[in-house]
């Protein structure tokens, strides 16, 4: 682990069966719910949970005493760093890449999309978080990827579902799989 990624990022971590989508956003504000008081987080990630089983951890954990998620929380959050990818390697999600690399790389970690500059980006994370207007949670139709994806893009994009499950397709998004940090 070296760099941080850049804010506007969008991350993923690698859950095992399946990825967990994001957006870094870098520094943010953080509201102790007991105290009121507020906190800054350096490195801050705002990503679309849904439902308990998406998440580590259960309901009943402690809060986190860094960004006070609650892990089980459902929509959309902001938590630190370290919430997100619970200690899961994660890698930077890829825009705007060829279609020989598209298809020649693991499903759910690239698009051939262009995206958007990373203040947009970051605006439309933090319109979602604030409305919590992302909708419910479905592991094919509105997932954490379409999540990211329509942040960078203004538009939901999924390629995580539609592919990918197999042995063949496992062997090969292993050999492709590449760490960026
Ligand atoms: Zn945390």
């Amino acid at each position: 682990m070296g760099d941080y990624p850049k804010p506007g990022d969008h991350i993923f971590a690698d859950r095992g069966t399946y990825d967990h989508h994001g957006i870094y956003v870098g520094e943010a504000e953080v509201t102790d719910p007991s105290s009121g008081k507020t906190r800054k987080l350096k490195h801050a990630v705002i990503h679309f949970g849904g439902n308990n089983s998406n998440i580590k951890g259960k309901a009943s954990d402690a809060p986190c005493r860094k960004c006070f998620n609650k892990h089980g929380d459902p929509g959309v959050t902001l938590t630190c760093l370290k919430c997100f990818h619970k200690g899961d390697t994660f890698y930077k999600y890829r825009y705007d890449v060829s279609f020989i690399t598209f298809n020649t790389t693991r499903n759910g970690s690239c698009t051939t999309a262009s995206c958007d500059e990373p203040d947009v980006v970051i605006k439309r994370a933090y319109a979602f978080l604030h409305n919590q207007n992302f909708g419910d949670y479905d592991f094919f139709f509105n997932n954490c990827e379409h999540f990211a994806t329509a942040c960078k893009t203004g538009k939901a994009r999924c390629n995580q579902g539609a592919a990918g499950f197999g042995v063949a397709g496992a062997i090969v998004y292993k050999a492709a799989r590449r760490l960026l940090w």
